[in-house]
């Protein structure tokens, strides 16, 4: 088992056998994961869950209701996911998109091709890479892989082919994602568990000091 497509296999594998199923995104509906999507920058989960039940008390969680939503209310309403007022610009601004170009429907953006919708979403102001393709891979079902600061942990501490190549430095979001799009299948369950089971294996044992010793992928 040594090709690059067996060992992210083998290490998907054992992280799903080590932590099971992560059951994520977390959100009763596609709008909640977008809206969780935009809050979560730069906070905790926790903070994001208070301000969504904040919007939901507030009956702010349709996109109506987002749509006609003052911005100094909207600010207040999402203050415990903190930098809330870009938070609630950058809310505003996607769901204005959603409203106006797409007659405020989530199934009529699962019908835009994948690429063409990802370039939509990175032309709002306010949502870059991650944001946009949390929102594709766990709102919308695309096969898009989602990358962030314990996805390129992992790559460099366990894939050093990858780094001889072409070396992880300043903007590495594209480079990642292609590895890993390129080296798995292209199927929204992977995509959307793995991303998840690096989020845990970098909260437990993949911190700034590694807890290599109890990892499970210790080896690999
Ligand atoms: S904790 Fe150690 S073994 Fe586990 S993923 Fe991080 S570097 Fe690898």
């Amino acid at each position: 088992m040594n090709s690059i497509e067996d060992r992210l296999i083998k290490i998907f594998n054992t992280l799903l056998n080590a932590f099971g199923k992560r059951h994520w995104w977390p959100g009763d509906s596609p709008l909640e994961i977008i809206v969780g999507a935009v809050l979560t920058q730069n906070t905790s989960w926790k903070n994001v869950e208070k301000a969504i039940n904040n919007l939901k008390r507030e009956n702010l969680l349709t996109i109506d209701a987002l749509y006609c939503s003052d911005l100094e209310r909207l600010s207040s309403v999402i203050k415990p996911s903190g930098f809330f007022n870009i938070k609630a610009i950058r809310l505003k601004n996607l769901i204005k998109v959603l409203y106006e170009k797409y007659n405020a429907s989530i199934e009529n953006l699962k019908e835009i091709e994948t690429d063409d919708l990802r370039k939509v979403l990175l032309g709002i102001n306010g949502i870059g890479k991650e944001t946009a393709d949390s929102i594709l891979l766990y709102a919308l079902n695309k096969p898009v892989f989602v990358v962030d600061a314990y996805t390129k942990r992992l790559i460099k501490h366990h894939i050093p082919p990858l780094i001889a190549d072409r070396p992880i430095s300043g903007d590495s979001y594209d480079i990642i994602q292609r590895f890993f799009m390129e080296h798995l299948p292209l199927d929204v369950y992977i995509y959307n568990e793995f991303h998840a089971l690096l989020v845990y294996l970098g909260q437990k044992y993949c911190k700034k000091s590694p807890d290599c010793e109890h990892c499970p992928i210790k080896g690999i």
